[in-house]
Formats: structure tokens, C-alpha cells, sequence
């Protein structure tokens, strides 16, 4: 289990938390994305080895979404910005 560092309220435990994935930029003006491109946005992450930016939500605590650093080979835990 991670002891995850909520911005706001600090260390807590995992199960308190929410994975809401990689950070992605969606694409647009919507008149101008392609099917590949909106495929790419829907279905493909970059599933890196090492650190990688992901959204977390503090569903049972202070309801907040931030950015963690994690590595995901050792799961430590390099950073927790707020957004
Ligand atoms: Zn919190």
C-alpha cells in the first residue's frame, strides 16, 4: 500500500485515494481532430518506466485532485503538486 501526500491534508493511505490516470491535453477545436487523434486521446497513455505525472483524487478525504510524481518501478513517490 502507498502512503500517499495529499497537497492539502498530508500523508494518508492509499485507499483513501482515486487513480485518475496520466495527465493528457485534449485535443481541438473539435472541427479539426481527426479519428486518429481522438483515438489517441480516448485509448493511448505512454505507460512509462520510471517517473511518471499522474491525477489522483482525494475521494475520501478532502475531495481534491492533484498531480503525483511516481516511480513506477520503485512506487516511491517523488512529488504531489497541486493543479
Ligand atoms: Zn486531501
Amino acid at each position: 500500500m502507498l502512503l500517499i501526500p495529499c497537497p492539502w491534508c498530508g500523508p494518508r493511505a492509499e485507499p483513501e485515494f482515486s487513480y485518475g490516470g496520466e495527465p493528457v491535453i485534449r485535443p481541438g477545436p473539435a472541427e479539426s481532430v481527426t479519428d486518429a487523434d481522438w483515438a489517441d486521446y480516448l485509448y493511448m497513455r505512454s505507460n512509462e518506466k520510471g517517473a511518471h505525472r499522474e491525477n489522483w483524487c482525494h475521494t475520501n478525504g478532502c475531495g481534491q485532485w492533484f498531480t503525483l510524481t511516481r516511480d513506477t518501478v520503485t512506487h516511491a513517490i517523488l512529488s504531489a503538486e497541486k493543479p
